[in-house]
């Protein structure tokens, strides 16, 4: 496998782009817009150049990693790619669609995978002509520190897939487990409930948001607080998890919190927009 095409140029997407650019795949970035897209590849640049400067990283390989990454503005470009993953926003109508156009210009036998952090894999692979083809490969935030990807079968998928998939998350120096296809898999079916609980004791006035984030880290040994870590992962993608959670298991305790939809209704979306339960410079 030797072309990577990267659906999606935001956090996630950008990470993956940078992951396996630096194991030497060429990788096709793509977001809606040229701006989007190249957007994604400046913000690449500017964390290697950060890491350039700190001394973690060498000139050569940042160089290599960038001359990688080609940023595109056609879905068609997937006619390139050996696999294909897309980490658009988290919504399985933009999800399906998207699914459908590359499932059109996508060679055959080259995967289809989605970073979804909880969307049913089996529901995205029905929108194609080649379920067997499509797989979860879902990186944790940030991608290129963090080592796990959870890889998720949906009830079509072959065993060569996941064979492929596993042997190529190992190939990025990652460490792959293994999921059923059941709402928010494994890694947001325990995370997400947590922050939304932490989001409830906040709203119902229990601590501030600091004292909540500090209890959880000094008294859980949590290396991030909460409210922090929501933040981080962006609020609008931790209420469509709990949303998925809540319709896939019918059970009222993955309710989302009201004071996460109206943060959302906002537009308070976490450390990306600037302000989520705390402000970014
Ligand atoms: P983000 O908002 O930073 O980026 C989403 C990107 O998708 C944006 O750049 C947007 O322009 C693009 N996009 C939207 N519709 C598109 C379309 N039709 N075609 C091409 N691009 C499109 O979100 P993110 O945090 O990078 O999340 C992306 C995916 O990764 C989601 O499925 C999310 O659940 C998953 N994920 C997120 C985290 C996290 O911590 N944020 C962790 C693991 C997985």
């Amino acid at each position: 496998m030797n072309t990577v095409m990267v659906v999606g140029a935001g956090q996630m997407g950008a990470g993956i782009a940078e992951v396996f650019a630096a194991k030497g795949f060429h990788v096709l970035l793509h977001d809606q817009s040229k701006e989007l897209a190249e957007r994604g590849k400046l913000g690449i640049e500017g964390r290697l150049g950060r890491l350039l400067k700190k001394g973690y990283a060498k000139e050569e390989d940042v160089e290599s990693t960038l001359k990688l990454i080609e940023p595109v503005f056609q879905l068609s470009e997937a006619a390139r790619a050996e696999l294909v993953i897309e980490a658009a926003t988290e919504n399985g109508e933009i999800k399906k669609q998207i699914f459908k156009t590359i499932d059109e210009f996508a060679p055959e036998g080259s995967i289809m995978a989605t970073n979804t952090s909880s969307l049913p894999i089996t529901d995205i692979a029905s929108i194609t002509s080649r379920p067997e083809q499509v797989i979860g490969m879902h990186f944790m935030n940030p991608v290129p520190r963090m080592k796990l990807v959870e890889v998720i079968r949906g009830l079509a998928t072959s065993d060569d897939v996941y064979e492929e998939i596993m042997a190529t998350s190992k190939k990025l120096g990652k460490i792959p487990v293994s999921a059923e296809d059941f709402p928010g898999f494994v890694s947001n079916r325990i995370l997400m409930p947590m922050l939304n609980e932490a989001i409830f004791t906040l709203y119902e006035g229990v601590a501030s948001a600091e004292d909540i984030d500090t209890v959880m880290k000094l008294g859980m040994n949590h290396p991030m607080g909460p409210l922090t870590l929501a933040d981080f992962i962006g609020l609008d993608t931790c209420l469509s998890i709990m949303n998925v959670l809540h319709d896939g298991f019918g059970d009222s305790k993955y309710r989302p919190c009201p004071l996460l939809k109206k943060y959302v209704q906002a537009g308070w979306l976490g450390k990306k927009t600037g302000r989520g339960f705390f402000v970014y410079e």
